[in-house]
Protein backbone atom coordinates (compact mmCIF):
# COMPACT_ATOMS: atom_id res chain seq x y z
CA UNK A 1 0.00 0.00 0.00
CA UNK A 2 1.09 3.60 -0.99
CA UNK A 3 1.73 6.26 1.98
CA UNK A 4 -0.96 8.02 0.75
CA UNK A 5 -3.37 5.38 0.21
CA UNK A 6 -2.86 4.71 3.97
CA UNK A 7 -3.11 8.01 4.92
CA UNK A 8 -6.80 8.21 2.96
CA UNK A 9 -7.75 4.83 4.80
CA UNK A 10 -7.16 6.59 8.19
CA UNK A 11 -8.67 9.98 7.28
CA UNK A 12 -11.60 7.89 5.92
CA UNK A 13 -12.28 5.91 9.63
CA UNK A 14 -11.34 9.31 11.69
CA UNK A 15 -14.34 11.50 9.48
CA UNK A 16 -17.37 10.93 8.33
CA UNK A 17 -17.37 13.06 5.25
CA UNK A 18 -16.03 16.17 6.39
CA UNK A 19 -17.39 15.85 10.30
CA UNK A 20 -15.33 14.24 13.31
CA UNK A 21 -11.34 14.29 13.80
CA UNK A 22 -9.45 14.96 16.12
CA UNK A 23 -9.58 18.59 17.09
CA UNK A 24 -7.08 18.69 20.70
CA UNK A 25 -4.30 19.80 21.92
CA UNK A 26 -1.06 17.34 20.29
CA UNK A 27 -0.47 16.39 24.34
CA UNK A 28 -3.58 14.33 23.57
CA UNK A 29 -2.65 12.58 20.29
CA UNK A 30 -0.45 9.65 21.61
CA UNK A 31 -3.88 8.89 24.19
CA UNK A 32 -6.18 8.89 21.64
CA UNK A 33 -3.73 6.61 19.33
CA UNK A 34 -3.43 4.21 22.20
CA UNK A 35 -7.53 4.56 22.92
CA UNK A 36 -7.53 3.51 18.98
CA UNK A 37 -5.40 0.62 18.74
CA UNK A 38 -7.16 -1.13 22.06
CA UNK A 39 -10.76 -0.50 20.94
CA UNK A 40 -9.78 -2.51 17.69
CA UNK A 41 -8.07 -4.97 19.89
CA UNK A 42 -11.11 -5.41 22.01
CA UNK A 43 -13.28 -5.21 19.13
CA UNK A 44 -11.71 -8.09 17.52
CA UNK A 45 -10.88 -10.05 21.11
CA UNK A 46 -13.75 -12.95 21.76
CA UNK A 47 -12.64 -12.70 25.38
CA UNK A 48 -13.50 -9.18 25.90
CA UNK A 49 -16.53 -9.46 23.35
CA UNK A 50 -17.43 -12.33 25.30
CA UNK A 51 -16.76 -10.62 28.58
CA UNK A 52 -18.37 -7.37 27.64
CA UNK A 53 -21.92 -9.10 26.74
CA UNK A 54 -21.53 -11.50 29.81
CA UNK A 55 -22.05 -8.18 31.89
CA UNK A 56 -24.91 -6.69 29.78
CA UNK A 57 -26.80 -9.90 29.91
CA UNK A 58 -26.56 -10.62 33.85
CA UNK A 59 -25.54 -7.25 34.93
CA UNK A 60 -27.51 -4.38 33.11
CA UNK A 61 -30.31 -6.88 31.78
CA UNK A 62 -30.02 -7.59 28.07
CA UNK A 63 -31.37 -7.97 26.08
CA UNK A 64 -34.29 -5.42 26.13
CA UNK A 65 -37.87 -6.55 24.78
CA UNK A 66 -39.21 -4.83 21.69
CA UNK A 67 -42.65 -4.64 23.14
CA UNK A 68 -45.79 -3.73 21.00
CA UNK A 69 -47.38 -1.32 22.10
CA UNK A 70 -51.06 -2.39 21.11
CA UNK A 71 -52.94 0.62 23.07
CA UNK A 72 -50.80 3.65 21.13
CA UNK A 73 -51.08 1.57 18.23
CA UNK A 74 -55.05 1.80 18.11
CA UNK A 75 -54.89 5.19 19.39
CA UNK A 76 -52.53 6.67 16.51
CA UNK A 77 -53.32 4.06 13.48
CA UNK A 78 -50.20 2.79 13.29
CA UNK A 79 -48.08 -0.25 14.68
CA UNK A 80 -46.04 0.91 17.46
CA UNK A 81 -42.69 -1.45 18.55
CA UNK A 82 -40.91 -0.16 21.40
CA UNK A 83 -37.38 -0.54 22.52
CA UNK A 84 -37.58 -1.07 26.22
CA UNK A 85 -33.59 0.55 27.08
CA UNK A 86 -35.46 1.83 30.31
CA UNK A 87 -35.40 -1.29 31.57
CA UNK A 88 -31.66 -1.38 31.85
CA UNK A 89 -29.99 -1.45 35.05
CA UNK A 90 -29.94 2.31 36.05
CA UNK A 91 -32.72 3.18 33.69
CA UNK A 92 -30.75 4.15 30.21
CA UNK A 93 -29.10 2.89 27.42
CA UNK A 94 -25.56 4.73 29.09
CA UNK A 95 -24.93 1.46 30.69
CA UNK A 96 -23.68 0.08 27.26
CA UNK A 97 -21.10 2.14 26.57
CA UNK A 98 -20.27 2.85 30.04
CA UNK A 99 -19.32 -1.19 31.15
CA UNK A 100 -17.80 -0.95 27.67
CA UNK A 101 -15.50 1.26 28.07
CA UNK A 102 -14.47 1.14 31.84
CA UNK A 103 -13.78 -2.73 30.75
CA UNK A 104 -11.95 -1.44 27.74
CA UNK A 105 -9.42 0.56 30.24
CA UNK A 106 -9.27 -2.18 32.52
CA UNK A 107 -8.56 -5.09 30.48
CA UNK A 108 -6.60 -3.75 27.57
CA UNK A 109 -5.48 -0.07 28.31
CA UNK A 110 -4.95 -1.14 31.68
CA UNK A 111 -5.57 1.65 33.43
CA UNK A 112 -7.72 1.83 36.36
CA UNK A 113 -8.73 4.92 36.71
CA UNK A 114 -11.72 6.99 35.37
CA UNK A 115 -12.38 10.31 34.48
CA UNK A 116 -15.77 11.37 33.00
CA UNK A 117 -17.64 15.08 32.33
CA UNK A 118 -21.78 15.40 33.45
CA UNK A 119 -24.13 17.80 32.49
CA UNK A 120 -27.22 16.20 34.35
CA UNK A 121 -25.29 13.56 36.17
CA UNK A 122 -26.98 10.43 34.04
CA UNK A 123 -23.50 10.01 32.43
CA UNK A 124 -22.33 10.11 35.87
CA UNK A 125 -23.98 8.20 37.33
CA UNK A 126 -23.65 5.32 34.61
CA UNK A 127 -19.99 5.64 34.77
CA UNK A 128 -19.60 5.44 38.51
CA UNK A 129 -21.86 2.63 38.11
CA UNK A 130 -20.03 0.90 35.92
CA UNK A 131 -16.47 1.66 37.91
CA UNK A 132 -18.69 0.40 41.33
CA UNK A 133 -18.87 -3.06 39.58
CA UNK A 134 -15.42 -3.08 37.91
CA UNK A 135 -13.20 -2.04 41.08
CA UNK A 136 -11.86 1.35 38.80
CA UNK A 137 -11.34 4.52 40.71
CA UNK A 138 -14.04 7.05 38.92
CA UNK A 139 -13.54 10.81 39.41
CA UNK A 140 -16.64 13.13 37.63
CA UNK A 141 -16.03 16.15 36.78
CA UNK A 142 -19.65 19.09 36.69
CA UNK A 143 -20.15 22.15 36.43
CA UNK A 144 -21.02 23.79 40.03
CA UNK A 145 -24.54 24.70 38.74
CA UNK A 146 -24.96 21.50 37.55
CA UNK A 147 -23.92 20.01 41.20
CA UNK A 148 -26.49 22.29 42.61
CA UNK A 149 -29.72 21.51 40.02
CA UNK A 150 -28.51 17.62 40.45
CA UNK A 151 -28.05 17.18 44.14
CA UNK A 152 -29.34 13.39 44.47
CA UNK A 153 -27.61 12.59 41.23
CA UNK A 154 -24.19 13.97 43.03
CA UNK A 155 -25.47 12.12 45.89
CA UNK A 156 -25.71 8.33 43.70
CA UNK A 157 -22.17 9.01 42.31
CA UNK A 158 -20.68 9.62 45.71
CA UNK A 159 -22.48 6.22 47.06
CA UNK A 160 -21.26 4.52 44.43
CA UNK A 161 -17.71 5.18 45.50
CA UNK A 162 -16.95 7.87 42.68
CA UNK A 163 -15.34 11.78 43.54
CA UNK A 164 -17.67 14.45 42.10
CA UNK A 165 -15.91 17.32 41.20
CA UNK A 166 -17.51 20.99 41.04
CA UNK A 167 -16.08 23.31 38.39
CA UNK A 168 -16.45 26.46 39.10
CA UNK A 169 -14.45 28.17 35.93
CA UNK A 170 -16.63 29.84 33.20
CA UNK A 171 -21.10 29.04 32.61
CA UNK A 172 -20.20 26.20 35.19
CA UNK A 173 -22.23 23.88 33.39
CA UNK A 174 -21.45 20.91 30.69
CA UNK A 175 -19.07 22.54 28.35
CA UNK A 176 -16.57 23.65 31.50
CA UNK A 177 -16.67 19.90 32.88
CA UNK A 178 -15.79 18.97 29.59
CA UNK A 179 -12.92 21.50 29.65
CA UNK A 180 -11.67 20.31 32.91
CA UNK A 181 -11.85 16.72 32.23
CA UNK A 182 -9.83 17.10 29.13
CA UNK A 183 -7.10 19.08 31.27
CA UNK A 184 -7.36 16.48 33.53
CA UNK A 185 -6.44 13.44 30.77
CA UNK A 186 -3.46 15.62 29.56
CA UNK A 187 -2.02 15.61 33.22
CA UNK A 188 -2.70 12.05 33.90
CA UNK A 189 -3.08 10.51 30.68
CA UNK A 190 -0.33 7.54 31.59
CA UNK A 191 -3.30 6.13 34.38
CA UNK A 192 -6.38 7.28 33.25
CA UNK A 193 -9.19 6.90 30.93
CA UNK A 194 -11.31 9.02 30.00
CA UNK A 195 -15.07 7.89 29.60
CA UNK A 196 -16.56 10.07 27.00
CA UNK A 197 -20.85 9.53 27.49
CA UNK A 198 -21.95 9.89 23.63
CA UNK A 199 -20.81 9.40 20.46
CA UNK A 200 -19.23 12.73 20.53
CA UNK A 201 -15.49 13.79 21.17
CA UNK A 202 -12.21 13.41 19.38
CA UNK A 203 -11.78 10.32 17.23
CA UNK A 204 -12.01 7.39 17.66
CA UNK A 205 -14.96 8.30 20.46
CA UNK A 206 -17.71 8.68 17.90
CA UNK A 207 -16.97 5.48 16.34
CA UNK A 208 -15.88 3.25 19.85
CA UNK A 209 -19.49 4.36 21.82
CA UNK A 210 -21.29 3.71 18.43
CA UNK A 211 -19.65 0.32 18.45
CA UNK A 212 -20.95 -0.79 22.17
CA UNK A 213 -24.60 1.33 21.56
CA UNK A 214 -25.29 -0.61 18.30
CA UNK A 215 -26.38 -3.54 20.45
CA UNK A 216 -29.44 -1.54 20.87
CA UNK A 217 -29.94 -1.94 16.98
CA UNK A 218 -28.62 -5.94 16.71
CA UNK A 219 -31.03 -6.89 18.89
CA UNK A 220 -34.27 -4.73 17.56
CA UNK A 221 -33.37 -5.83 13.74
CA UNK A 222 -33.80 -9.66 15.27
CA UNK A 223 -36.89 -8.69 17.24
CA UNK A 224 -39.06 -6.99 14.72
CA UNK A 225 -37.64 -9.37 11.89
CA UNK A 226 -39.09 -12.31 14.30
CA UNK A 227 -42.21 -10.11 15.20
CA UNK A 228 -43.09 -8.96 12.03
CA UNK A 229 -41.11 -10.85 9.51
CA UNK A 230 -39.74 -7.64 7.96
CA UNK A 231 -37.58 -4.46 8.09
CA UNK A 232 -39.92 -1.79 9.70
CA UNK A 233 -40.62 1.56 8.08
CA UNK A 234 -39.42 3.84 10.74
CA UNK A 235 -37.29 4.06 13.39
CA UNK A 236 -37.55 7.00 15.32
CA UNK A 237 -35.19 8.00 18.51
CA UNK A 238 -34.02 11.42 20.11
CA UNK A 239 -30.63 12.74 19.66
CA UNK A 240 -28.80 14.92 22.75
CA UNK A 241 -25.19 13.39 21.82
CA UNK A 242 -26.80 10.82 19.52
CA UNK A 243 -25.72 7.57 20.78
CA UNK A 244 -28.96 5.74 21.56
CA UNK A 245 -29.88 6.91 18.03
CA UNK A 246 -27.09 6.17 16.69
CA UNK A 247 -27.28 2.72 18.64
CA UNK A 248 -30.66 1.79 16.76
CA UNK A 249 -29.70 3.57 13.31
CA UNK A 250 -26.78 1.75 12.57
CA UNK A 251 -28.41 -2.03 12.16
CA UNK A 252 -30.82 -0.39 9.87
CA UNK A 253 -29.37 2.11 7.87
CA UNK A 254 -28.24 0.19 4.90
CA UNK A 255 -31.64 -0.75 4.13
CA UNK A 256 -32.85 2.25 2.12
CA UNK A 257 -36.68 1.26 3.04
CA UNK A 258 -36.26 2.09 6.72
CA UNK A 259 -36.54 5.63 7.25
CA UNK A 260 -34.47 6.95 10.32
CA UNK A 261 -35.77 9.54 12.40
CA UNK A 262 -33.43 11.15 14.43
CA UNK A 263 -35.66 14.04 17.27
CA UNK A 264 -33.94 17.27 19.04
CA UNK A 265 -34.87 19.55 21.40
CA UNK A 266 -36.33 22.29 20.79
CA UNK A 267 -36.44 24.09 23.35
CA UNK A 268 -39.19 26.29 25.12
CA UNK A 269 -38.96 28.83 21.99
CA UNK A 270 -36.10 31.14 22.76
CA UNK A 271 -33.22 28.57 24.31
CA UNK A 272 -32.80 25.26 22.54
CA UNK A 273 -30.47 22.65 21.59
CA UNK A 274 -31.22 21.47 18.11
CA UNK A 275 -28.07 21.75 16.71
CA UNK A 276 -28.72 19.85 12.89
CA UNK A 277 -32.18 21.65 12.77
CA UNK A 278 -30.77 25.62 13.78
CA UNK A 279 -27.04 24.97 14.51
CA UNK A 280 -24.07 25.21 11.88
CA UNK A 281 -20.58 23.57 11.61
CA UNK A 282 -18.01 24.36 13.89
CA UNK A 283 -15.39 22.69 16.12
CA UNK A 284 -16.42 21.21 20.05
CA UNK A 285 -15.35 19.02 22.02
CA UNK A 286 -12.47 18.09 19.58
CA UNK A 287 -14.50 17.56 16.78
CA UNK A 288 -15.98 19.10 13.71
CA UNK A 289 -19.71 19.00 13.98
CA UNK A 290 -23.11 20.62 13.91
CA UNK A 291 -23.60 22.84 16.95
CA UNK A 292 -25.38 25.70 17.98
CA UNK A 293 -23.50 29.25 18.08
CA UNK A 294 -23.30 32.35 17.72
CA UNK A 295 -22.41 35.07 14.54
CA UNK A 296 -19.14 35.06 15.83
CA UNK A 297 -18.96 30.88 16.97
CA UNK A 298 -19.38 31.55 20.50
CA UNK A 299 -20.67 28.23 21.40
CA UNK A 300 -24.32 28.97 22.86
CA UNK A 301 -26.04 27.60 26.60
CA UNK A 302 -28.32 24.37 25.13
CA UNK A 303 -31.43 24.04 26.96
CA UNK A 304 -34.11 21.33 26.79
CA UNK A 305 -36.47 20.37 29.41
CA UNK A 306 -35.15 17.10 28.89
CA UNK A 307 -31.78 16.81 30.75
CA UNK A 308 -30.15 14.72 28.53
CA UNK A 309 -30.65 16.50 25.28
CA UNK A 310 -29.11 19.70 26.85
CA UNK A 311 -25.55 19.60 24.89
CA UNK A 312 -24.62 22.15 22.47
CA UNK A 313 -23.10 20.16 19.67
CA UNK A 314 -24.30 16.44 17.81
CA UNK A 315 -22.02 13.40 17.14
CA UNK A 316 -20.14 13.67 14.05
CA UNK A 317 -21.29 10.81 12.34
CA UNK A 318 -25.16 12.49 12.80
CA UNK A 319 -23.69 15.53 10.78
CA UNK A 320 -22.74 13.06 8.11
CA UNK A 321 -26.43 11.57 8.03
CA UNK A 322 -27.83 14.60 7.85
CA UNK A 323 -26.38 16.12 4.84
CA UNK A 324 -25.72 12.47 3.34
CA UNK A 325 -29.68 12.09 3.81
CA UNK A 326 -29.17 8.79 5.70
CA UNK A 327 -31.34 10.08 8.34
CA UNK A 328 -34.03 12.89 8.72
CA UNK A 329 -33.89 15.27 11.58
CA UNK A 330 -36.35 17.26 13.37
CA UNK A 331 -36.86 19.15 16.76
CA UNK A 332 -39.70 19.31 18.93
CA UNK A 333 -40.74 21.47 21.66
CA UNK A 334 -40.92 21.03 25.93
CA UNK A 335 -44.40 21.50 25.75
CA UNK A 336 -44.93 18.56 22.97
CA UNK A 337 -42.33 16.71 24.81
CA UNK A 338 -44.28 16.82 27.58
CA UNK A 339 -47.94 15.84 25.78
CA UNK A 340 -45.47 12.31 24.70
CA UNK A 341 -44.52 12.14 28.10
CA UNK A 342 -48.11 12.18 29.28
CA UNK A 343 -49.11 9.96 26.14
CA UNK A 344 -47.38 6.87 26.79
CA UNK A 345 -47.93 7.09 30.36
CA UNK A 346 -51.72 6.74 29.60
CA UNK A 347 -52.10 4.58 27.08
CA UNK A 348 -49.16 2.23 27.74
CA UNK A 349 -48.45 2.45 31.71
CA UNK A 350 -44.67 3.39 30.42
CA UNK A 351 -43.27 6.70 31.84
CA UNK A 352 -40.41 7.28 29.65
CA UNK A 353 -37.99 9.43 30.30
CA UNK A 354 -38.01 12.93 28.50
CA UNK A 355 -35.47 12.55 26.15
CA UNK A 356 -36.78 10.00 24.37
CA UNK A 357 -40.59 11.85 25.12
CA UNK A 358 -39.40 14.12 22.21
CA UNK A 359 -39.44 11.03 19.87
CA UNK A 360 -43.01 9.67 20.95
CA UNK A 361 -44.13 13.31 20.24
CA UNK A 362 -42.81 13.30 17.17
CA UNK A 363 -44.62 10.25 15.86
CA UNK A 364 -47.68 11.36 17.31
CA UNK A 365 -47.27 14.81 15.42
CA UNK A 366 -47.03 12.70 12.62
CA UNK A 367 -49.04 10.21 12.71
CA UNK A 368 -51.69 10.56 9.80
CA UNK A 369 -48.56 10.36 7.47
CA UNK A 370 -47.04 7.15 9.68
CA UNK A 371 -51.01 5.24 9.19
CA UNK A 372 -50.41 1.78 9.19
CA UNK A 373 -46.68 1.95 9.18
CA UNK A 374 -44.23 -0.24 11.39
CA UNK A 375 -42.68 2.34 13.31
CA UNK A 376 -40.20 1.49 16.15
CA UNK A 377 -39.34 4.02 18.87
CA UNK A 378 -36.33 3.58 20.64
CA UNK A 379 -37.06 4.80 24.29
CA UNK A 380 -33.58 5.33 25.94
CA UNK A 381 -34.62 5.64 29.42
CA UNK A 382 -37.29 5.65 31.98
CA UNK A 383 -39.23 8.88 33.53
CA UNK A 384 -38.49 8.34 37.09
CA UNK A 385 -36.03 10.49 37.12
CA UNK A 386 -38.20 13.61 35.35
CA UNK A 387 -40.88 13.50 37.86
CA UNK A 388 -39.66 16.79 39.61
CA UNK A 389 -39.41 18.86 35.84
CA UNK A 390 -42.95 17.54 35.21
CA UNK A 391 -44.13 18.59 39.10
CA UNK A 392 -42.77 21.76 38.34
CA UNK A 393 -44.23 21.81 34.80
CA UNK A 394 -47.76 21.14 35.93
CA UNK A 395 -47.21 23.45 38.94
CA UNK A 396 -46.38 25.92 36.40
CA UNK A 397 -48.92 25.37 33.97
CA UNK A 398 -51.53 25.45 36.56
CA UNK A 399 -50.75 28.59 37.94
CA UNK A 400 -51.52 30.10 34.11
CA UNK A 401 -54.92 28.74 33.90
C1 LIG B 1 -28.33 10.84 28.02
C2 LIG B 1 -29.63 10.43 27.51
C3 LIG B 1 -30.02 10.73 26.19
C4 LIG B 1 -29.20 11.56 25.26
O1 LIG B 1 -27.98 11.00 24.88
P1 LIG B 1 -27.75 10.40 23.43
O2 LIG B 1 -26.27 10.25 23.37
O3 LIG B 1 -28.28 11.36 22.43
O4 LIG B 1 -28.46 9.11 23.38
C5 LIG B 1 -31.24 10.26 25.74
N1 LIG B 1 -32.05 9.56 26.54
C6 LIG B 1 -31.73 9.25 27.81
C7 LIG B 1 -32.68 8.47 28.63
C8 LIG B 1 -30.50 9.68 28.34
O5 LIG B 1 -30.19 9.39 29.59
Amino acid sequence: MEEGDLQREILCIMYFGKFGGRFVPETLLPALEELERAFYKAKKSRKFISLWKYYLREYAGRPTPLYFAENASRVLGLKLYIKREDLLHTGAHKINNTIGQCLLAKMILKKRRIIAETGAGQHGVATATACALLGLNCVVYMGQKDVRRQEINVLRMRLLGAEVIPVSSGSQTLKDAINEALRDWITNVDTTHYVIGSVVGPHPFPQMVSFFQSIIGEEAKMQILKAEGRYPDFVVACVGGGSNAMGIFKAFCKNRNVKLIGVEAAGDGKTHSASLTYGMPGVFHGTKTYLIQDEDGQVLPPHSIAPGLDYPAVGPEHSFFNDEGIASYYAVDDNSAIEGFEFLARTEGIIPALEPAHAMSWIIKNSKELKNKIVVLNLSGRGDKDMYIYREYVGNFKSQV
